[in-house]
């Protein structure tokens, strides 16, 4: 079951599980789609992978499936290059 972090890596914006800003890699490094494409050119900073959409998990089912509350933030912030 995927995580849902509640938060962008770079830049810490919120990211609810109905967000449709939030794209994630295979290990769920979790990005908005801002910092997706303007800094991180669609590629994960951490594995190399590509960015994704991150499905949204129906409302009804978040109940007994919450969604991650670990924020998770990139140290040192996120480049293309790091
Ligand atoms: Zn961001
Ligand atoms: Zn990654």
């Amino acid at each position: 079951m995927l995580q849902l972090r509640p938060n962008c890596e770079c830049c810490d914006c919120d990211l609810p599980p109905d967000s449709t800003e939030a794209v994630i890699c295979s290990f769920e490094c979790t990005f908005c789609r801002t910092c997706a494409t303007s800094v991180l050119s669609g590629h994960c900073p951490n594995c190399g992978g590509e960015l994704v959409s991150r499905p949204r998990r129906p409302a009804s089912k978040l109940a007994a499936n919450p969604a991650s509350l670990k924020r998770v933030v990139k140290q040192g912030g996120c480049t293309n290059a790091a």
